[in-house]
């Protein structure tokens, strides 16, 4: 006897029911259906209603004390649902099973039977209102095999039916998270007294669902893969690790236990070679604003500044190409001739716009059909889409479209092109957001429902059809049906009239061979009242045709659910396919709207960028009519890549050169056209950016502390075919220790890493390490210095300088004048004594500071 058996008898039935239900959910808030609400009790609706902002209210009593108790209208669910996922809850949605007319057919005090019907976690999420369209929802899963260092990463995305999964190590985990971004992780719980890997997935925000390790098991997880995708083997898919099986099926199980009610589309699993993918580790992929601004917004990225898709499919399609940039020329150069295809004929762009704009988000109307969780609408776009599909593929007529498009539109060839047309017939113009709502299926598809719908909508012609064809053969033209609360529908005859209607064959009323009997029913002062078999149907009829009708309804949309389901490999591919075109139609646009070139990518080292452009910078000077972008060169050679060494004052455009050539090698991966007038990219394997000073106290790190952690990251991982970006380091310390440090790692990267490299300081004196290293080239930011002020040129070109006019920019960031004046004071005064000045020396030789502002 469980612990809620025994409290029975202390509770009402109903809460009997709620405890016994909520013991089977611990952990998360339990949404109880009662009626038009979902009430939450006890401890659930106190943190629920501060979480909400929602009146606490109490419902009975238990052991003496009252329930606290609130609810959110099941109309409005989505809305409360999205608070509090993001406040970090999870929630468990209670069904009522039947209605409380079935209920009470069991017995007077019968409850009514409910069920957990899906649990809402942030990673679990299908309903576009609860999502943001134009990004990918991951779910992910971390596997590491006992005793082995084999480590796996899978995700899916629910709600388009993404499922995949790749190796990882400790060391690269945190750079896996980051590229997938997603919202929840779930893992081993021991695994979390591991420091680095908590560390590792604690940096992507996402909510971590830590299961007993037993839920990781490979043979169980296996045995589940292969039941759910109906094979003998998961090799025929990939040749995939036991961790990474592990993972899958984790994975898997996690999704079939929060979606109780049916487990949505998942496609076929691909498993990533993440090794062969450009790496860009965690902190890189922040410092360059790939996705997310620093501040955390789309608004400011690469992402951002990219996008020109139509579709919130393609937005997502670009998002998940620019996380995961490629390093084999050979696939980049594939997709980079399919961008070329659009991009000669403009026209081509046009057309497929044109026809994409109508295009309804056929993978999560997909995901969502699949998921029981579909409407009339999910349905009615999965037939527009696929009848779109077909329309794009007419564009595609020959010449022969490069090989990318060619396989897109093999997959738009095969959307199930009698499935739309069959939803066509079968759905009405005005759809309804519920299929529970009815008034979805088109008129003529089903002669029942038509015949129930006149009933109910059309009951008075269809009565007075029936009162004019009993007034015809009774020939009493006075004979009317009526209807109250208490007879129902009745046919009245004046007082004078109705003794035909007792005895209408010996009246000669009636023709004899029509069928019609009258049963009396009521005598009133100067009336009578009847009734007929017919109109006692008819009656019955009416009030069930409303019932019947829904049901019909219900019935047609399992049909066209179910019809659905069995095209959904099909229907995926097309959804894929047409994401894919989006996507290479809307890079094409960006580069003729940009100016933006093919670059030339192969397997050399060769890093040549002819006027090259920050893709962001130069947006966002080009919308504030600001000055131009100046564009330009940076040639790190063919055959032994040089090492640019990057000085100029503050504010001449360093950091903006250094992030612009990284951009543009992950744009040329990701198979996009670049910001420049000429390109050319040996594949980069990894890319490292060390930009700018950020602490970490959150971790424990402070400013200094990060920039180390990242130098060392770069000097002990970069390979020959990398490209490292190093602005500023060493400056979170002291002088001299900073320049020892930027000094032996400049060295470092020439010698040992023998990597491309651009590397920006303000230690002028590293310039001198060019005359012992011979592939390190001094460059600098070309100035001019007019009536004592400098103008910035944003010019790159070779030699050093000699200053950073720090003072200057500080003047211009409007340090207070004499604050300004005093520190020119004591920079002349420290360049006059380089010998070693002590601070004494200065204190007697600069007297002290007086504000004379
Ligand atoms: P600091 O040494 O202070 O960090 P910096 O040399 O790295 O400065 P950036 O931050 O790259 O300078 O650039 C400063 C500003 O100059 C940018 O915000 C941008 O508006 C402008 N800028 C940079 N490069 C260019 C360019 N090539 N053309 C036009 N404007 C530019």
């Amino acid at each position: 006897m469980d612990v809620t058996d025994q409290m029975a008898p202390l509770m009402t039935p109903m809460m009997a029911q709620y405890q016994k239900l909520k013991a089977a959910h611990q952990g998360v808030l339990l949404f109880y259906r009662m009626g038009d609400f979902y009430e939450l009790f006890f401890d659930d609706a106190v943190q629920a209603s501060a979480t909400l902002g929602i009146a606490l209210t109490k419902r009975g009593k238990y052991l003496g004390e009252d329930i606290p108790m609130c609810g959110v209208p099941v109309h409005a669910v989505d809305h409360y649902l999205h608070k509090l996922i993001r406040h970090g809850h999870r929630v468990a949605i209670c069904e009522q099973l039947e209605n409380p007319a079935e209920a009470k057919k069991r017995g007077a005090k019968s409850v009514v039977k409910r069920d957990v019907v899906r649990l809402v976690t942030p990673g679990t999420l299908t309903e576009d209102t609860l999502l943001d369209v134009s990004a990918s929802n991951y779910l992910a899963c971390l596997t590491w095999l006992r005793g082995s260092d084999e480590m796996a990463l899978a995700f899916a995305d629910i709600s388009t039916g993404e499922f995949g999964v790749g190796s990882t190590s400790l060391s690269r985990l945190a750079a896996d998270v980051a590229r997938l971004a997603p919202s929840e992780i779930l893992l081993a719980d021991n695994l979390l007294d591991n420091q680095a890997m908590r560390l590792a997935v604690g940096i992507s925000g996402a909510a971590l669902s830590p299961l007993p390790q037993g839920r990781f098991d490979s043979q169980t997880a296996e045995h589940r893969l292969k039941s759910h995708f109906n094979v003998a083997t998961m090799s025929g898919f990939a040749e995939f690790s036991r961790a990474e099986i592990a993972a899958l099926g984790a994975l898997l199980d996690y999704i079939t236990l929060t979606q109780v009610e049916a487990v949505p589309h998942l496609r076929i699993p691909q498993r990533e070679a993440n090794e062969q993918g450009l790496q860009i580790d965690a902190a890189t992929r922040a410092n360059l604003e790939l996705s997310r601004s620093l501040q955390g917004e789309k608004s400011g990225s690469l992402l951002d500044a990219m996008d020109r898709c139509v579709t919130a499919a393609g937005s997502r399609r670009l998002a998940s190409l620019l996380a995961r940039p490629q390093a084999q020329a050979q696939a980049i150069n594939q997709r980079l001739d399919g961008l070329s295809y659009f991009h000669e004929d403009a026209t081509r762009i046009d057309e497929l716009r044109k026809c994409l704009k109508s295009m309804p988000d056929l993978e999560r109307a997909l995901a969502r059909v699949t998921a029981r969780r579909g409407s009339p609408r999910d349905l009615a776009s999965l037939a527009q889409a696929i009848s779109l599909a077909h329309e794009i593929l007419r564009q595609f007529a020959p010449p022969k479209p490069p090989p990318v498009i060619q396989s897109a539109c093999e997959k738009l060839s095969l959307a199930p092109r009698s499935l739309a047309e069959e939803f066509r017939k079968a759905l009405s113009e005005n759809l309804p957001l519920l299929a529970r709502d009815g008034g979805f299926v088109a008129k003529g598809y089903v002669a029942e429902l038509d015949q129930m719908r006149s009933l109910r909508d059309e009951t008075r012609s269809v009565i007075a059809a029936l009162q004019a064809h009993y007034a015809n053969h009774t020939g009493l033209k006075n004979l009317k049906i009526k209807h109250n609360n208490v007879l129902g529908y009745f046919i009245e005859v004046p007082q004078a009239q109705a003794e035909g209607l007792l005895n209408p064959m010996a009246e000669g009323l009636l023709n004899p061979t029509a069928e019609i009997k009258f049963f009396h029913r009521q005598t009133m002062a100067g009336a009578m009242r009847f009734s007929t078999d017919e109109l006692a149907k008819l009656e019955h009829k009416i009030a069930t045709a409303a019932g019947r009708a829904l049901a019909l309804e219900l019935e047609v949309f399992e049909t066209l659910v179910l019809a659905a389901l069995q095209a959904r490999a099909a229907i995926s591919d097309c959804a894929s396919a047409l994401a894919d075109l989006d996507c290479l139609s809307a890079l094409a646009l960006l580069a003729v709207e940009r100016k933006h070139v093919r670059p030339h990518v192969d397997d050399s080292t060769s890093f040549v960028i002819r006027d090259g452009r920050h893709p962001v910078v130069e947006a966002a000077l080009a919308k504030q009519g600001a000055s131009r972008f100046m564009a330009n060169d940076c040639d790190l050679g063919s055959t032994e890549p040089a090492l640019w060494l990057l000085t100029g004052p503050n504010m001449a455009g360093k950091s903006t050169f250094l992030r612009q050539n990284a951009l543009i090698v992950v744009m040329a991966q990701m198979g996009a056209f670049v910001p420049a007038s000429a390109a050319h990219i040996g594949c980069v394997d990894r890319l490292f950016s060390r930009v700018g000073a950020a602490d970490d106290l959150a971790r424990g790190r402070s400013t200094f502390m990060v920039e180390m952690v990242e130098t060392a990251a770069i000097l002990n991982q970069a390979t020959p075919r990398s490209l490292v970006i190093l602005d500023e380091i060493g400056r979170g310390t002291a002088t001299f220790d900073g320049l020892s440090i930027a000094w032996a790692s400049l060295e470092y990267l020439h010698g040992v890493n023998r990597c491309r490299a651009l590397f920006a300081t303000h230690y002028h004196e590293l310039t001198s390490l060019a005359e012992s290293l011979d592939r390190l080239v001094c460059m600098t930011m070309a100035i001019k210095e007019w009536q004592g002020e400098i103008i910035f040129l944003h010019q790159v070109q070779q030699g050093s300088a000699n200053r950073s006019y720090g003072i200057e920019a500080a003047r211009l960031a409007g340090l207070p004048a004499s604050v300004v004046a005093r520190a020119q004071q004591v920079l002349q005064k420290l360049e006059s004594q380089r010998d070693g000045t002590s601070p004494a020396t200065l204190l007697t030789d600069l007297p002290l500071f007086r504000n004379t502002a």
